[in-house]
This record gives C-alpha cells, sequence and structure tokens, in this order.
C-alpha cells in the first residue's frame, strides 16, 4: 500500500481498507467458513447493521465495556435510539422472536459473516469497523450441542490450515449459582483492591465478573489466587459441564479448563470458551463463545437454549498468516491477481477490433484485460509484464488483415496463432 495521502479526506479512525489483494484471504476465509458452517447445518441470516439500542442493552448488558463506552449510538429521524450493531447474536435472537420463528421449528441453526462496529480505542489488531463469523443454535440445552460448535470452530481453522490455536473452556454457572459466586468473588478480591487496576477497583462493585476478563497483567496474577468457577456452580451446571467434557474426549477435541474464564458480555451461561493463538500477544483470543439461555428471555421471549460463538476475522487472519509464514507456504509465482491475457492493441485503428476479441474471450470465460489510456505499443507490453499477465495477444493491422490472432505464452515465449477464438480459448484455458 502506498503512503497515505494527507491532504485528502481521510478514513475515519479505526475504519480499515480492505484491498484486493488482500481480500483473497478474506474470501478464503469465508468460503472455508460457509462450508464447515453448512456442513454442520448453520445456514445463513443476514440482519440489518443497526438495531434498535435498547436491543443491545438488554442483551448484553448495562456494566459491560461494551455498553459503556463501545457502542456507535445516534437517533434516528423519528426520534428512536438506534445503535450499529457491536456484535450480531442479539440480532440473529431478535430476529428468532420477532418473527415467531419457534413455532414453526423450535430447534434452529443460523450463521453470520459480517461487519461490527465498537468504538475501540485504537491500537494494534483493532478496528472501529471489524468482521466477525459466527454460529447460533437455538431452542436447545444439549451440552453436546456446547462441543458442536466448538468442533465447527476448529474445523474452520483445520480447513485453512492454521496451526497452534488452544480451545479454553469454562463453565461460569446459571443464574441459580451466579449470585452466591460473584458474592465469593467480591470478597476475595477485595482483599487486592489496591493493587488491580483503576477499571478493576471499580468493577468489584458493578460487575465483579469483568475483573476476570482484564487485560491488565497484575490483574491477571491476581486472578490466579481467587476461587475456581467450577466450585461455586450448581449441580445441574457441574452436570451440563461433566457431559461437555466427555463430548470433547469422545470426538478427540483438544482443550483446557481456563477455571477463571468469563465473557465480556453479560448474556453468557453455563459453558463458556474462547480459542486463543500465541500470534496475537496479549488479547489472544480470535474466537470466543458460549452458551446463552436466558438471552431470548432477557429479550422478552420464551426461555429458550441457545449456543454459539463469534470470531474475529481480523484476529483469525492475523494467525492464519503467521502460521503461514512460519510454515513458509511457497508463494505461487504468478499474482493471484494477474489476467490470463492482456490484448495490446496496434494504432487506433485496431482498438474496436481488440475490444470485440476481449468481449468474445470473457464470455468463453477468459480473464482478459486490454489498454483503456492510449498508451502506445511498447507501453502495453510493459503493463502486461507488470499485471503479470500469462498470455498477450497483439493486434496490429496486418493480423486484422489477415484475421489471425497471435497469442504468446509469456512464461516459455512460444507463440500460437489461429484464426479461431475459440481455439484461443482452449489453449489458454489448458494453461490455467
Ligand atoms: P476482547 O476482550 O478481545 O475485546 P470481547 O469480549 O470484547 O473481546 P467478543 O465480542 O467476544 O469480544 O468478540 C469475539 C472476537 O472478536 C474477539 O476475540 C476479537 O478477536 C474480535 N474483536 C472484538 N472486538 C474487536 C475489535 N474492536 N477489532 C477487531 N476485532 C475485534
Ligand atoms: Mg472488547
Amino acid at each position: 500500500m502506498g503512503k497515505s495521502n494527507e491532504k485528502c479526506v481521510q478514513a475515519p479512525l479505526g475504519m480499515k481498507d480492505i484491498f484486493p489483494e488482500e481480500r483473497l484471504l478474506w474470501v478464503e476465509m469465508e468460503n472455508a467458513a460457509r462450508e464447515e458452517f453448512e456442513i454442520a447445518g448453520y445456514h445463513e441470516i443476514r440482519t440489518p447493521v443497526f438495531e434498535d439500542t435498547r436491543l443491545f442493552v438488554r442483551s448484553i448488558g448495562e456494566a459491560t465495556d461494551i455498553v459503556e463506552k463501545e457502542m456507535y449510538t445516534f437517533g434516528d429521524s423519528a426520534g428512536t435510539s438506534i445503535t450499529l450493531r457491536p456484535e450480531n447474536t442479539a440480532s440473529v435472537m431478535r430476529a428468532y422472536l420477532q418473527y415467531e420463528l419457534y413455532k414453526t421449528k423450535k430447534f434452529q441453526k443460523f450463521y453470520y459473516i459480517g461487519p461490527m462496529f465498537r468504538k475501540e480505542r485504537p491500537q494494534a489488531g483493532r478496528l472501529r469497523q471489524f468482521h466477525q463469523m459466527g454460529i447460533e443454535a437455538i431452542g436447545s440445552y444439549d451440552p453436546l450441542l456446547d462441543v458442536e460448535t466448538i468442533k465447527v470452530a476448529t474445523r474452520v481453522y483445520d480447513r485453512l490450515g492454521l496451526g497452534g490455536y488452544v480451545v479454553k473452556v469454562n463453565t461460569i454457572g446459571c443464574e441459580k449459582c451466579r449470585p452466591g459466586y460473584r458474592e465469593v468473588l467480591k470478597e476475595e478480591l477485595s482483599k487486592y483492591k489496591d493493587e488491580l487496576c483503576e477499571l478493576c477497583k471499580a468493577r468489584i462493585d458493578r460487575n465483579v465478573f469483568r475483573v476476570l476478563d482484564c487485560k491488565n497483567k497484575k490483574c491477571k496474577e491476581i486472578r490466579k489466587n481467587v476461587s475456581n468457577t467450577e466450585d461455586h456452580t450448581c449441580n445441574d451446571c457441574l452436570e451440563h459441564f461433566k457431559i461437555v467434557k466427555g463430548a470433547f474426549e469422545e470426538i478427540n477435541l483438544e482443550y483446557t479448563i481456563d477455571p477463571h474464564l468469563v465473557r465480556g458480555l453479560d448474556y453468557y451461561t453455563k459453558t463458556v470458551y474462547e480459542i486463543t493463538h500465541s500470534a496475537m500477544g496479549a488479547r489472544d483470543t480470535i474466537c470466543a463463545g458460549g452458551r446463552y439461555d436466558n438471552l431470548v428471555s432477557d429479550i422478552g421471549g420464551p426461555p429458550t437454549g441457545a449456543v454459539g460463538f463469534a470470531a474475529g476475522m481480523e484476529a483469525s487472519m492475523i494467525a492464519l498468516l503467521k502460521t503461514r509464514e512460519e510454515n513458509q507456504k511457497p508463494k505461487s509465482d504468478t499474482s493471484p491477481l494477474a489476467p490470463d491475457v492482456y490484448i495490446v492493441s496496434i494504432g487506433d485503428e485496431s482498438r474496436n477490433y481488440c475490444f470485440k476479441l476481449l468481449n468474445e474471450l470473457r464470455q468463453g470465460g477468459i480473464k482478459v484485460d486490454m489498454d483503456y489510456e492510449c498508451r502506445t505499443a511498447k507501453a502495453q507490453m510493459k503493463v502486461a509484464n507488470k499485471l503479470d499477465s500469462r498470455f498477450t495477444i497483439i493486434m496490429g493491422t496486418d493480423e486484422i488483415e489477415k484475421g489471425v490472432i497471435k497469442l504468446k505464452n509469456m512464461q516459455t515465449g512460444d507463440e500460437d496463432f489461429s484464426e479461431n477464438t475459440d481455439k484461443i480459448i482452449q489453449i489458454v484455458k489448458g494453461n490455467i
């Protein structure tokens, strides 16, 4: 990418353009995700990028980083407060509830891929428009489903060839046992109040679970001293977690239990999980999820078990690029954006003819381009080289008069002559 031109209007802070070269990896990741999601029976849902603010406040929770300081909230002309979606789970649940999808089929599986918006402090890897891909299984309390969702995530990563990720799991209990654990935590953490970061000092009273999620080094140290969530969960939750652990063993999916793992959103219950990757530094989560059995009822629906994850696409991509660098995957010697054929036109009269040829070749499925900047033939050849075009066709008045097309293979130097466009298409297709 060239240097940024400071004189023009700049993209807003935390917003990133994705250029064609990078986009290839996006498409690869999206395709891998779509295929794995569909294999597991999840189907795509596309919800609007903004929603009634109340949806996020009720689901994500008032005392969370997202709702407290990260949402893009504004009023529309009718005076309704709306918010750019900071995540997609709440919207999917809203759609499930609003259209009473549970009446036709209680158990439904969805996936989404798209942009999310959070007003985060700009720092490495943190954007204000970022992307998540995720799945939601709604309408079941089955612990096996918790593991299914994790397996779907790891299959996407395996398909992409991402090595070195770690699956971390915990149980955070339910509305019956969480209040007890909350009190225990408050008491235990109060002893370390002076050593906690400023934010966490306030979190002890406001939302003590957030202390366990703090990225501050000292706070991370302190949390090793507090009791495990598992020691304070009720029998129901323990039983659920036991089945989850058994299912991991059953399908040989490697995992570790992180006894203090919590998530930054309030709606989670029972199983929570993260997939982390060492390429990421302190904020090492590339995928996060869990169960949220109270979310549908929090937004006004019937009690409905649900589980799912959201994978950060930028984060996953950083990890993937790192793995590929380490494996030194040989780079293909031609650019993936290169055209198959570049047509060089000699003289103004040949341009119309070349334009017709270009369209015939495209019709035949060939990636082909020609000069639209009225360059000399020599300059056009330079462009063909720069674009890394696999073939060139040079059309001068002579060729047009004789009705012959001269196709040159730029790697081997071989030349083919033909009067027939279909023959040209065949040769090119046989070489790509
Ligand atoms: P974190 O503690 O990393 O901020 P979170 O609890 O806010 O996480 P989730 O909503 O669970 O994040 O998001 C899942 C994943 O989405 C994160 O692990 C991260 O990879 C990605 N993500 C979240 N916020 C951003 C952002 N502002 N920019 C880029 N990626 C993000
Ligand atoms: Mg966050």
